[in-house]
């Protein structure tokens, strides 16, 4: 296999979800290849990186803020202009 070939999985065994005949071709090929070893190590890097992430609360909701900000909106677009309402801002309006 190729170094390019192996590239397609060297993120899947980053996330150890190699079978055992991937696993083999793959760590047979980094035996010989330092480019694909390195690439390897950059993944699990990156991989320890975001496991290592904790969740955000979110402080507001979200919600209010963007109608009311498309609701400021469509006032000073409807004076300005006098057009009507594009389908997507007539069904959020709806939801609200
Ligand atoms: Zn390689």
């Amino acid at each position: 296999m190729n170094c390019k070939d192996l590239k397609i999985l060297l993120s899947a065994c980053a996330n150890n979800e190699l079978s055992t005949s991937e696993l083999e071709t793959v760590n047979a090929h980094l035996a010989d290849c330092s480019d694909c070893k390195a690439t390897l190590s950059t993944f699990q890097a990156v991989r320890q990186q975001i496991s290592s992430l904790q969740d955000l609360s979110v402080k507001f909701d979200i919600k209010d803020a963007v109608m009311a900000d498309i609701k400021s909106s469509l006032s000073d677009h409807r004076l300005k202009a006098g057009c009507a309402l594009h389908w997507w801002q007539f069904r959020l309006l709806l939801l609200s």
